[in-house]
């Protein structure tokens, strides 16, 4: 089975025309948040970005997994209706379409979407390997360190969720952080996986994982090509 990870994508519309346009090449999507941007590189705001984004979901031409992170999240801008809180993305739930809260399979693989601003837990996993989407990495992990010294260090509560867990995650699929200390990292007995964010790119960095040959690839288009093998 063949996924595609992207993460991050800010309301870049050519990034998420670039993704649809993947669909058909790849068994799953997983987007793990941030599809919004709450920092004002635009002058639309985070309620009408999301219908523009609601849209693209409406009509997404594959199978889509899909987390929220923290861009995608707005309680204060004066009106707390149904779209507040990411009720957005929960509204666009469809078999094809997997959100916060809900797990799925594809294939023999389990995928799972955490929803931000909700401590580190899953379900019970079913037996076998599968995924987590969390937007934020896990603290300690490559993914989850700053590259250039800042604060920002990943999840502290996912790094000890995951190494207290009975069944970890085999993958764990992350963003938020634009420039990690490296794209792939451990935590626990789970790899860790963050596609990192070129804002000038034609096209998102990204990540592909072929679940039979257990080759992982990190994609993009200044940094190159990067192939590891996990299994
Ligand atoms: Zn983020």
């Amino acid at each position: 089975m063949k996924l595609l990870h992207v993460s991050d994508l800010h309301f870049r519309a050519h990034w998420f025309e670039w993704v649809a346009a993947q669909a058909r090449d790849f068994d799953a999507i997983c987007l793990s948040g941030d599809l919004l941007d709450m920092f004002g590189t635009h002058q639309t705001s985070l309620r009408a970005q999301s219908k523009w984004v609601r849209d693209w979901l409406r009509e997404f031409p594959g199978r889509l997994f899909v987390c929220s992170g923290n861009h995608d999240w707005w309680d204060r801008d004066g009106v707390v209706d149904t779209d507040a809180h990411c009720g957005w993305l929960d509204k666009m739930a469809r078999p094809e379409v997997t959100v916060d809260g809900q797990g799925a399979y594809c294939g023999e693989l389990y995928i799972f979407c955490h929803p931000f601003r909700f401590p580190p837990v899953w379900p019970q996993a079913p037996h076998g390997k599968w995924i987590l989407l969390h937007h934020l990495p896990p603290a300690l992990a490559a993914t989850g360190g700053s590259g250039n010294g800042g604060t920002d260090n990943g999840c502290r509560d996912l790094t000890a969720a995951l190494t207290m867990a009975a069944r970890p995650p085999w993958i764990v699929l992350s963003g938020h952080l634009h420039q990690p200390k490296s794209w792939r990292g451990q935590c626990g007995s789970s790899w860790s996986f963050n596609p990192t964010f070129d804002e000038v790119a034609s096209f998102p960095n990204h990540i592909t994982i072929d679940t039979d040959s257990g080759v992982v690839t990190w994609i993009t288009e200044r940094a190159g090509t990067w192939p590891l093998q996990v299994l």
